[in-house]
């Protein structure tokens, strides 16, 4: 028997083993999936909970019951990879070996990255949204809170979702104006990017977007700490920016285990062929989702997309082939907007999003770079395609590549 071993049960590593337990024969092959917890958390869920859209029972399912029923899953702690000896370490001391293996490790936030961050007032007057811990957190102090000055801050790039922050402050607007107290909120979204977002067209429609909202842009904004005691957070040049409330969008980094393996760069993420999806220096190691170093969102949108080409990918390479499926950088992100209205927008490595219509070229029914109430029901669609079809490994009706049909230039 081959083996092949996926580290990381989230949304890439789940998808994965689902397409090889669907393609491979199981008298040749040995499939095995790693990860420390139980629960799968639909992290897209967790941008509703600060404002009482979902709670935590809302965004979590076991992770087993995304399984296919035969799968030998492993629950522990990775400790590290050792390439040059085809084999994993657990935690616990065991000893994994593989022929294959698929890196799906993810990001996530680690505030301590930053001075001040995890001060006296985390969770008090600080909190994040990224975690499940700090969404549910803002949610019991946005209940009480009668207004003030709410600063959203990206600490650095790149981030999960990076529209994610944006959707954040739209929903403060709709969500104070509807408690009745926007008047009383100050609303400052504040950035190390040039605008609002990172690709440049984009950036200046959403960038409207925030002005029409009464929403203040502070654009190259690099966060060096924050002080507790001023309740500001600084600059690298050492300018303030006061807050009342501030929901920090911490430094997003792989895991240790990368680092421990020396297979990372300098914020744990693994150098990846952004075309094969082949790990830098490994013909045997795939590497997929917010794991990679890749210049595409780290999105699940885009790890499904990245599934498709891995699988392609990893036929060849097991059969002696060369890798020749390309993945261009697709991504396809809802933003939700606030007052049941949202925006989507659909881009790879080298087209912007472009305004159109998605995914029935003239037909949609979703608008690209427009502001629908269609687009935010095809965002409160997406957690029910989430656990249906997404992490099954199902085929949904959106191509892996960037397709231009039904976009204007
Ligand atoms: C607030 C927020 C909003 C988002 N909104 C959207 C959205 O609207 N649309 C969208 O497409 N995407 C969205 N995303 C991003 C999306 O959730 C991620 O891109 C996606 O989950 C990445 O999948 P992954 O498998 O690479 O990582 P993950 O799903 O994070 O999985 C990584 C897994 O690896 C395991 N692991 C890591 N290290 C170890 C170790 N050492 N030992 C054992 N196990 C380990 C973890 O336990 C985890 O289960 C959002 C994310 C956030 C935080």
């Amino acid at each position: 028997m081959k083996k092949i071993v996926i580290l990381g049960a989230g949304t890439a590593g789940t998808m994965m083993l689902n397409k090889f337990s669907n393609v491979l024969d199981k008298t040749e092959w040995h499939i095995s999936i790693i990860d420390q917890e139980e629960t799968h958390y639909y992290q897209p869920g967790f941008l509703f909970i600060p404002f009482g859209i979902y709670t935590r029972k809302d965004v979590v399912k076991p992770k087993r019951d995304f399984f296919p029923p035969a799968a030998d899953v492993i629950v522990s702690q990775i400790d590290k990879i050792e390439p040059e000896k085809n084999r994993v370490l657990l935690a616990s001391g065991a000893v994994v070996p593989y022929d294959y293996l698929i890196v799906a490790t993810g990001a996530r936030v680690r505030p301590e990255q930053t001075e001040g961050l995890q001060g006296d007032l985390w969770h008090r007057q600080i909190f994040d949204f990224y975690s499940i811990e700090g969404a549910c957190a803002l949610a019991e102090f946005f209940k009480r809170w009668q207004g003030g000055r709410l600063v959203v801050n990206i600490t650095e790039m790149p981030i999960k979702c990076p529209v994610a922050p944006l959707e954040f402050a739209f929903l403060a607007d709709s969500y104070f104006t509807e408690r009745g107290i926007r008047a009383k909120v100050d609303i400052h979204f504040v950035t190390p990017l040039p605008g609002a977002f990172t690709k440049p067209r984009a950036s200046a429609i959403l960038g409207d977007f925030l002005d029409k909202k009464n929403i203040h842009l502070t654009a190259e904004f690099s966060v060096g700490r924050v002080d507790n005691t001023e309740r500001s957070i600084v600059s690298w040049d050492e300018n303030a920016i006061p807050f009342d409330v501030l929901v920090s969008i911490p430094t997003n980094m792989g895991d240790e285990a990368i680092a421990r393996s020396g297979m990372g760069d300098e914020l744990n993420f693994v150098p990846t062929n952004k075309a094969t999806l082949l790990a830098e220096q490994h013909d045997n190691i795939f590497v997929i989702g917010d794991a990679t170093n890749l210049p595409s969102s780290k999105a699940g949108s885009v790890a499904h997309f990245q599934s498709d080409i891995l699988l392609e990918n990893f036929l060849s390479v097991a059969e002696g082939r060369q890798p020749t499926a390309i993945f261009d950088g697709h991504a396809n992100c809802f933003i939700e907007s606030g007052f049941g209205k949202g925006i989507l927008i659909d881009f790879n490595y080298d087209t912007e999003p472009l305004p159109g219509k998605f995914p029935l070229p003239g037909i949609g029914p979703f608008s690209l770079l427009e502001e629908t109430k269609t687009n935010h029901y095809g965002k409160v669609m997406f957690r029910w395609m989430y656990w249906n079809f997404l992490l099954k490994g199902l085929e949904l009706p959106v191509e892996s590549h960037m397709s231009m049909a039904g976009k204007r230039a």
